[in-house]
């Protein structure tokens, strides 16, 4: 059966079930401060788990990307080694929020694998959590006897808590779980050794492809367990395992989600897969990394050097390693490889297909840039080598290396081992730690359980038509980080406060209580759908009722800018092209920032357009036509644009002004002309392909211009308030290069009138015409003067010193003939007189200067030159 087939079955089964198939949500995580990935098939719905949110179904079913390279789950190391682990996997699932439980999810499972699907029953085993004395949580026997009914009880195995029980985090919903494991051996194999032995084991051929998770318990911050009111279900089964059992190979990288990109690598590389393991782990980190790679740019998370976009870059820059070196790729390829990747996925996945370009492009600029820093890295790696007597390489040097030049330390010691040499591990490993603990510490946080003051989970935003109302405190909970001390977060049980999100920041204000007192709100966030304001100490009042203020001002500069994001976003499309897509958005209340897909630098005269547009508009006086909750679907074909990597809901929120209209949840003004003006500060690159334009709007238009016009006045002034300032400043230029000039005229005519009489002045030392004398002349002065002199003569010798701008200056010139007979180096002549005017430099044999702190020292440095004429 084919991958895609595959993939289809599993969801139309399930939809057969009453389930609503539902699309991946996106992979990277915009507003989850817990996560950079989803890594997790239960991870987008972890609102629906928490009860913060009502998911559109009791019952769901999906298929999500998941990436497992950072934090809890992280298998990046394993990826290519194994046959079964990758960092981006699809994860199918099916799910019950509060709706049926293990009864029916253990039949349904069994139901497709071995009816649907048709895998043999005697390749199959399920486990059972065993229970934990410490946590006092019992036996699963519900789910036990469930099994019992379809499977035979020789195939049901215990498990511990490590591998039955599931948990998302320190704290939240978890419960036990069954896994499902396949055993994919030959006959001869399961004859030899039980496969019941093998499961959990780490064996390549008994594997586990699916997971069933009964969420029944609440984990609280002190650890304890507590019963879930509602209990869900929350299943993930690994896409490319179950395709490789239905596929009958005993790798997932042999199933045809791998073997295009496989084949094409083979292609590229001229090398050949199944022959040589180090070729072969090579091929299958590529193979898996590209993917990776490609879905997190389409995600519209590109490679950088912070938080997720680093994960990303370190993931590509991995398979750049394993090419370079195990298939002797030295120019950029994989981005040859996303055209197979989208042609293979492109259905499932439409963001592939649609983002080819920018993901192409993005990828072999990311490639180049490494694959310089490997040259570099060679050559450094080179110089630690020649600098090390001992046969051990220092391994605070390899850090240094790997840390500040991104040079990968298995590289280092690779490199090492083939020249005798050996790294010193201990100390690499110290100094990442010594690393790792300083940036632990400052990221560390504690987080105590919610206090709840009133029930109310579903907490209103209100913030759209008000900005002032009385709120009730509902719960709240200390926080404590290095980086901001101890805080607290409010829940109110409605909230004015837009929080942070969809590129906005959040909103800040006050609260006020009944007696005058006034806490000010600092910052509003949002996690798992519930809104928290972040004070710096708790109201003295928390069960009355309180005035809540957003700061008004803050919110319209910001609203401003967010409604020309809009417009501009629609000036791009319409001066550029249609192929300008968002790709990152920041709207401050002082300015804003947008990032977009473009090819080539936008010209002066594009920006101005695009500004013109922008203030058309503004001067339009287009008034703000909001519609909140219709559908996703009538927003669309009203026009509206919905942006790769954003998560919607069934029903949106679409903003219009004029001919703009976007998803948005942000605020705006209720009219351009409320903006007031628009004005562009700079574009610039921000990767390969896209690039940011950054912009003010109102107030800081105002600002700008007040500013400008202080400087112009203040030129003008400077200018002797020239009726042309502009003319005037040219004068100046063109006056002052004319003086230059002349003044270089006037040093070349001194220089040669210093010629003549310093002529007279060169005593003869054993036939070498020797001259030692302090001149006043500036570096090129210096150096036009000893060739024009050296040139006259035949075995030169001539040092001169000069002071200039209180720093000293020092050179020597030595003619050819002389530097071979004599074995003269005018380098080390300067090198070692330098040492007179506290400074150093450098040269040619016959010509070489340097720079010194220390004038005073010049006579000294003169007298010592002679030595060198009188011992040669
Ligand atoms: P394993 O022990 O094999 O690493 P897991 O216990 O980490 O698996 P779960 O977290 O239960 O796996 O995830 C559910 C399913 O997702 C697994 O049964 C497996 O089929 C699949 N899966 C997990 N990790 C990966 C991965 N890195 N690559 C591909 N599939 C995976
Ligand atoms: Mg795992």
């Amino acid at each position: 059966m084919k991958s895609q087939d595959i993939r289809s079955k599993y969801l139309e089964f399930f939809k057969s079930k009453g389930h609503t198939i539902v699309p991946s949500a996106p992979m990277v995580l915009k507003n989850d401060p817990t996560l950079m990935f989803v890594n997790s098939g239960m991870a987008p719905f972890k609102e629906y788990f928490l009860g913060q949110a009502k998911p559109p179904n009791t019952r769901l079913t999906d298929s999500q990307k998941c990436l497992r390279v950072s934090g809890k789950h992280n298998d990046l190391e394993e990826v290519g080694y194994d046959t079964y682990h990758h960092t981006l996997f699809e994860m199918l699932g099916n799910w019950s929020f509060g709706d049926y439980f293990k009864k029916e999810a253990i039949a349904w499972c069994w139901e497709l694998l071995t009816e649907v699907y048709g895998i043999d029953k005697d390749i199959l085993y399920v486990t059972v959590f065993e229970g934990d004395k410490e946590d006092g949580t019992p036996m699963d026997q519900e789910a036990y006897d469930f099994w019992k009914e379809i499977v035979s009880e020789d195939r049901i195995l215990m498990g511990n808590k490590k591998d039955n029980f599931w948990e998302m985090g320190d704290q939240g919903p978890c419960g036990p779980c069954s896994e499902i494991h396949v055993d994919i051996r030959s006959a001869e194999e399961k004859a030899k050794v039980d496969g019941k032995s093998l499961v959990n084991e780490d064996h390549p051929q008994v594997v586990e492809i699916w997971n069933l998770v009964f969420m029944q318990y609440n984990r609280k911050a002190n650890g304890s367990l507590e019963m879930l009111p509602n209990k869900h279900i929350d299943t993930g089964m690994g896409f490319e395992r179950l395709c490789m059992v239905m596929q009958g190979v005993q790798s997932n990288y042999d199933t045809d989600v791998f073997t295009p990109i496989i084949r094409e690598i083979e292609t590229i590389s001229k090398t050949e897969y199944g022959k040589d393991e180090k070729v072969d782990v090579a091929i299958r980190v590529i193979s898996d990394h590209v993917r990776a790679v490609a879905f997190s740019i389409a995600d519209g998370q590109l490679p950088s050097n912070t938080g997720a976009g680093y994960v990303i870059r370190r993931i590509l820059r991995r398979a750049v390693r394993y090419s370079f070196t195990f298939l002797d790729q030295k120019e950029p390829f994989i981005y040859r490889l996303v055209n197979v990747l989208s042609n293979k996925m492109g259905e499932a996945f439409p963001e592939l297909k649609s983002q080819k370009q920018l993901i192409q492009n993005v990828i072999k600029e990311e490639e180049m840039s490494f694959l310089r820093t490997l040259d570099q890295g060679l050559v450094l790696l080179n110089g630690v080598i020649e600098h090390t007597s001992d046969t051990v390489v220092s391994g605070e040097k390899a850090f240094e290396l790997y840390d500040t030049y991104g040079f990968p330390i298995d590289l280092t010691s690779l490199i090492l081992r083939e020249k005798g040499l050996e790294l010193d591990e201990a100390g690499f490993h110290a100094a990442m730690e010594k690393q790792k603990s300083r940036s632990r510490s400052a990221s560390e946080m504690s987080t105590d359980d919610w206090t709840v003051l009133i029930e109310d989970d579903i907490q209103e935003f209100v913030g759209y038509d008000t900005l002032v109302t009385p709120v009730k405190i509902t719960r709240y909970r200390k926080v404590v980080s290095k980086k901001e001390g101890t805080m607290y977060q409010l829940v109110f049980n409605l909230t004015p406060f837009y929080p942070e999100g969809g590129g906005q920041v959040g909103d800040k204000g006050y609260i006020e209580s009944p007696n005058g007192n006034v806490t000010y709100i600092l910052d509003t966030k949002k996690e798992n759908n519930v809104v928290y304001h972040l004070v710096k100490e708790l109201p003295e009042d928390l069960n009355s009722v309180l005035k809540a203020g957003v700061d008004e001002t803050q919110r319209f500069r910001t609203s401003c800018n967010h409604t020309a994001t809009h417009l501009l976003h629609q000036a791009l499309r319409e001066i550029l092209g249609e192929h300008v897509e968002q790709k990152g958005s920041a709207v401050h209340s002082k300015h804003l920032r947008f990032d977009f897909s473009h090819f080539s630098k936008v010209t002066n005269e594009q920006l101005q357009d695009i500004e013109d547009f922008v203030n058309a508009r503004i001067e339009g006086k287009l008034p703000l036509q909001e519609q909140r909750n219709i559908p996703m679907q009538k927003a669309i074909d009203e026009g509206s644009m919905a942006l790769f990597g954003e998560k919607y809901g069934d029903t949106v929120r679409a903003i219009r002004f004029g001919k703009s209209i976007e998803l948005c949840g942000g605020t705006h003004v209720q009219n351009t002309s409320d903006i007031w003006h628009f004005k562009i500060k700079s574009e610039s690159a921000v990767a390969s392909g896209i690039r940011r334009i950054e912009a003010i709007t109102n107030d800081a238009v105002r600002e700008f211009y007040t500013d400008s016009s202080k400087i112009y006045f203040e030129v003008k002034e400077l200018l002797n308030n020239a009726q042309d300032p502009i003319k005037a400043l040219q004068n100046l230029q063109d006056e002052n290069s004319n003086l230059k000039k002349q003044v270089e005229a006037l040093l070349k005519e001194k220089a040669k009138n210093v010629k003549g009489e310093l002529k007279n002045e060169i005593e003869t030392i054993d036939g070498i015409q020797f001259l030692a004398k302090k001149v006043d002349l500036d570096a090129a002065g210096i150096k036009d003067l000893s060739f024009e002199l050296g040139g006259t003569l035949d075995n030169a010798f001539l040092v001169f010193g000069s002071e200039q701008n209180g720093k000293a200056l020092l050179s020597c010139y030595i003619s050819k003939s002389l530097v071979e007979s004599h074995k003269l180096n005018a380098g080390q002549v300067v090198r070692e007189l330098g040492k007179f005017i506290q400074g150093g430099g450098g040269g040619q044999p016959f010509f070489a200067t340097a720079g010194g702190k220390k004038p005073e020292g010049i006579p000294e440095a003169l007298e010592a030159a002679k030595n060198y004429v009188v011992k040669a």
